[in-house]
This record gives C-alpha cells, sequence and structure tokens, in this order.
C-alpha cells in the first residue's frame, strides 16, 4: 500500500539562527525536545529515506519545522523563504519519488508570500504551504492576510494551518503560574497548539473566508485540532443568523478542511474523525521527527476500516488534494 505522509518537517541553519535571533530570551525556545531532533530535521537525504524505508512510508511531503518563517520580520524573511525553498526544491529533485515540498512563507509581507508561493507552486512544483501559529501574533483571517489565501485559492493548493508557540500574552495568562516545564507542555502539544489551531481554522470559517474564496483548501493536523469533537457543540450559536455565513459552519468544515493524523496514533479520535468527517477527509501523516514512521505506519496498518478507506487515508485523499 503507497504510504503518503503530508505533515513532515525539516529545518535549516540559517532559519535556526534566524529564529534563535528573533526569539531571545523566549522560555519555550531552548525545547529540548528541538534540539535534540535537529540532526534529523536538518537531514534532507540519506538519513531520512532510510528512516522512511524502514517505517514504511513512500512519500515525505515536507514543511519548515514551527515556526517556520512567521516570527520574522520582512527584511529577514523575505529572502530567506526565496533560499529555503530553493533549497528544498535540490532535495526534492534528489528524491523525486520519494520527497515532495509546502512552501514557506515570508507571512510578514502578505504580497511578497503571494509571490513566493507562485514561483513555488509554477516554478519549483511545490504542493502548497504551510504556516504555523499566529504570524505576527495575528490570525489568517485578519485582511492583512488576504492576498496569501487568494494566492493559494488561484494557484489551487492547500494551505496547511500548523501550531506554533502561542504568543506571550497568552503565554502569561493561560499558562503561567506553574512549574515552566509543565506550562510549557501545557502551551504547547499538551494543549496549547492544537486548541489555538483549531480556533484558526474556526475564524478562517466564521470569518467568512470560505464564502469569499469557496476553492479555498485548508489542511490542519493532529486529527482535527479538537474540531471533530467539538463541530455539533460549535455548530448550536454559531448558525448562520449569528455569523452572516451562507452554510452552517458544519458544511464549511466538510468542504474545505482536511485533517491529518500527524502524532495521533490511537483509535478514539480516529473513531470520531471518521464519524464526524469521513474518511474523504483524513490524510496520513507522521510529523516526522517528532513522531516515528514506524508508529505512524503501524497505526494505519491497525485501523478496523475497509481497504478502500485505508487506501484513501494512506495515500488516495493526499493524491487528490496535491495533485501527486
Ligand atoms: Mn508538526
Amino acid at each position: 500500500m503507497r504510504t503518503i505522509a503530508i505533515e513532515e518537517h525539516y529545518t535549516t541553519r540559517a532559519v535556526i539562527q534566524a529564529n534563535a535571533e528573533a526569539v531571545r530570551g523566549d522560555v519555550l525556545r531552548l525545547r529540548p525536545r528541538v534540539q535534540a531532533m535537529s540532526d534529523k530535521l536538518l537531514d534532507l537525504g540519506e538519513d531520512r529515506i532510510h528512516e522512511m524505508d524502514a517505517g514504511g512510508v513512500d512519500l515525505q511531503v515536507l514543511s519548515l519545522n514551527s515556526p517556520g518563517l512567521q516570527l520574522l520580520d520582512a527584511a529577514t524573511a523575505v529572502p530567506l523563504a526565496r533560499e529555503t525553498n530553493d533549497l528544498l526544491a535540490e532535495a526534492v529533485a534528489r528524491h523525486p519519488d520519494r520527497l515532495a515540498g509546502f512552501a514557506a512563507l515570508p507571512t510578514a509581507d502578505p504580497d511578497a508570500s503571494a509571490r513566493e508561493l507562485e514561483r513555488c507552486v509554477r516554478d519549483l512544483g511545490f504542493k502548497g504551504a504551510m504556516v504555523n501559529g499566529m504570524p505576527m501574533h495575528r490570525f489568517m483571517d485578519d485582511e492583512f492576510f488576504l492576498p496569501i489565501l487568494e494566492a493559494a485559492e488561484g494557484l489551487d493548493v492547500p494551505l496547511y494551518l500548523h501550531p506554533a508557540q502561542p504568543p506571550p500574552a497568552i503565554m502569561d495568562c493561560y499558562f503561567s503560574g506553574m512549574e515552566p516545564a509543565v506550562g510549557a507542555s501545557l502551551a504547547t502539544s499538551a494543549w496549547g497548539w492544537h486548541v489555538e489551531t483549531g480556533l484558526h481554522a474556526l475564524r478562517l470559517i466564521v470569518s467568512g473566508v470560505f464564502d469569499r474564496l469557496p476553492r479555498l483548501r485548508v489542511v490542519i493536523g493532529h486529527m482535527g485540532e479538537a474540531i471533530p469533537f467539538m463541530l455539533a457543540r460549535a455548530g448550536v450559536p454559531l448558525t448562520p443568523d449569528v455569523t452572516g455565513l451562507r452554510k452552517p459552519l458544519a458544511d464549511y468544515v466538510r468542504e474545505n478542511l482536511w485533517v491529518t493524523t500527524s502524532g495521533f496514533f490511537t483509535f478514539p479520535p480516529l473513531l470520531n474523525a471518521l464519524l464526524v468527517l469521513g474518511a474523504d477527509r483524513i490524510i496520513f501523516s507522521v510529523d516526522y521527527p517528532f513522531a516515528s514512521n514506524d508508529a505512524g505506519r503501524s497505526f494505519l496498518d491497525s485501523m478496523q476500516l475497509s481497504d478502500a478507506d485505508r487506501e484513501k487515508i494512506a495515500h488516495g485523499n493526499a493524491e487528490r488534494l496535491l495533485k501527486l
């Protein structure tokens, strides 16, 4: 069974350096797990391919590790985006059957981001773009970012919304007053990342982005960032009377959103996503190197599904969405 994983990360030394300067003093900057993973993140060659072979992953669609370029000012991010995307394109060219790319965007300059996305899709063959967290502490429904959303829709490529560490005000209000290591975990992969990214996707919907750009497609990881669990509840107060949207909330979730399995390798959230969204909306992902290819593939193989649904999740949905 062909296996395509689409939330798989890499980084470069230049991006590590730029982000270290941008977030100097931040409590999360030295998260030991990220440092331990830096060798794997930096590798775009044989070791990565070897781990894919060992773990049963045929194709990785690569994205720049969080926070990507989202914390960098335009003067830094615009040239770095070009350099980083070119480096990824060279890696993909060396392993075209095994690697594909999502663009890193210099979101501090939305017009430059739109041009870079077009260059990445048209010239480099990339499959979409990833945005991490709240660029400049704003959500993507901010009118400021509209050129990026319009470019993604116009180029017919998805935008992947990925978590990043919360802004300082959120850290102070929600995740302080406890052991720093506990607060850092709660703020990120234990809780905060996921509800913030779920909120990010919901904000895109309720702001009317998908009424303006009905063909825009958005991907979120981690089995839907709690949206499948919350959807029935969220739709009760957020009726079209309240939102002013053309359709009920759930329609946008089922028509404009895709979710991936990144880092979520247990059955309860999978069943929830299957029951709420259906097998056409779920795409296999590992979240390499933060989760192991082997764990992801074992979970995929163990799903109690029809072969047809398993094939959709393993590769069919990704092939359709990303035109692979
Ligand atoms: Mn990830």
